[in-house]
């Protein structure tokens, strides 16, 4: 794709902006990223050389509250992609009515590639070297892509250190036994059941009747698989980075789960094998998932998967996007027009920064909830905001991710304007 993937995102905004009641001013703060932040980071390697590896934290826009948004390690991340992962927490965080606003981070790396210390090395650095960037109440990173709870730990414990004091609040996503929530784990997965299960029944498309293809067996996708087939959905492929397998009949979520957790790596980080080894299913590439004739269709890996180079080759007829930006926005007007319903990234993985938001509120508080109290808020504010969305595409009769913008930009629009800009001084 020539366009920048930014570039691509914003598109999104500027179809919904027609729609929503926002000022002129508001508009145009939110077409830039408020503060974007490069790093280099010196990380020590076990064979005793020096390499720099680059960082990012992007705060797109903090009106509604403190920035939130994960922490990205992949090769492919760079300041473009930053950016727009924060551009789409802060609509997302206003989507799910969250007090933040939107960032994200990442660093340019194979995490594979390296030792536990070495990553351990390079997470501090990677604190140390934003440090002044973040904090409670100004920015609170979360895990993404290959980053995780142990991860996280790291995080809070390099800014308590340089602060001097216990910070739990500066990051959400840890683990439990230093201020993580419970049902962290599983909240995206669990949000997007919620939105599932409160859209299906709109079609007349019982769980049994439905069958489903998700691209992407990490953390979002394998929870989310095995949630839809414990609830009765078919589940019939699933995918990980290395390719897929389909079994028809439907397949075997926990055992085929079983396998990838039995063969991870040092300290369960990274899945050193993949889904493709369970052999008794039937070996298919990520590109023919995404063509697989299914009722639903989950991406939950990485954005740009579905193109306009493969949309034509989409059968399902609804699409959950559990990852962020999976669907470019020409592919979105392919889509829109064979009557394919896209149901947005910002709606149904909203459930992650909910629950991360839940974190937040327990480690300020210092008060800590029962696994039903987590998942039942989660339930109750993903059931709402998903109909709410609903009501709105359908009163003017727009996409379900227009309007999900239309939702979001009409709280951001509210909290500009009620901070005092310039239209207070023009009128009065
Ligand atoms: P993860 O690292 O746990 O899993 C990613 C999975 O995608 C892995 O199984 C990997 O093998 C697979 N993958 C990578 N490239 C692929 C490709 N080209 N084709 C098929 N599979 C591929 O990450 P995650 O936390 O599950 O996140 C997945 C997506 O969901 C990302 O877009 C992320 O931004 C989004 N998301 C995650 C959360 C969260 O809380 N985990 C919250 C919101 C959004």
């Amino acid at each position: 794709m020539s366009e920048s993937l930014f570039a691509d995102a914003s598109k999104r905004l500027e179809k919904a902006l027609k729609y929503a009641s926002v000022s002129e001013d508001a508009i145009e703060r939110l077409k830039y990223p408020k503060t974007s932040l490069s790093v280099s980071i010196p990380v020590r390697m076990d064979n005793g050389s020096l390499r720099i590896f680059q960082g990012y934290r992007v705060r797109y826009d903090d009106t509604r509250g403190p920035g939130k948004g994960g922490v990205r390690y992949h090769p492919n991340v760079c300041m473009d992609e930053v950016q727009s992962l924060a551009f789409w927490m802060t609509f997302k965080c206003a989507v799910l009515n969250l007090p933040f606003g939107g960032a994200k981070g990442g660093v340019t790396v194979n995490p594979k590639e390296l030792s536990r210390l070495e990553l351990e090395r390079l997470s501090r650095g990677y604190i140390d070297a934003i440090a002044d960037f973040i904090g409670p109440d100004v920015d609170i990173p979360a895990p993404d892509v290959y980053t995780n709870p142990m991860i996280m730990g790291w995080y809070m414990d390099q800014y308590s250190i340089i602060r001097r004091q216990l910070s739990p609040a500066v990051v959400t996503g840890k683990p439990l036994a230093i201020g993580g929530s419970l049902g962290r784990d599983t909240a995206t997965a669990a949000g997007a059941f919620y939105a599932i299960e409160a859209l299906m029944p709109k079609f007349e498309q019982p769980p049994e009747a439905t069958t489903v293809a998700v691209q992407g067996f990490g953390n979002a996708g394998a929870h989310l698989a095995q949630m839809l087939s414990k609830a009765g959905y078919k589940v019939v492929a699933v995918s990980d980075s290395q390719g897929g397998v389909y079994a028809k009949k439907g397949l075997d979520i926990p055992s085929i789960r079983r396998f990838k957790d039995s063969h991870k790596g040092i300290q369960a980080i990274y899945c050193e094998d993949t889904v493709c080894n369970v052999i008794e299913h039937e070996v298919i590439t990520n590109e023919e998932l995404l063509g697989l004739d299914v009722d639903i269709l989950i991406p939950a890996a990485l954005e740009n998967q579905i193109t306009e180079a493969n949309v034509n080759s989409i059968k399902a007829k609804y699409i959950f996007e559990v990852a962020n930006g999976p669907t470019t926005s020409g592919a979105d007007k392919i889509l829109e027009e064979k009557g394919v319903y896209v149901f947005p990234d910002i709606l149904v993985n909203a459930g992650g920064v909910t629950v991360s938001y839940f974190e937040w509120v327990q480690n300020r508080s210092g008060f800590y909830w029962t696994l039903d109290e987590v998942n039942h808020r989660l339930k109750v504010k993903m059931v709402e905001e998903t109909q709410q969305i609903w009501k709105i595409a359908q009163e003017l009769s727009i996409s379900m991710r227009t309007a999900a913008y239309v939702h979001a930009l009409n709280r951001l629009g509210e909290a500009l304007s009620a901070k005092g800009t310039r239209d207070y001084y023009i009128n009065s």
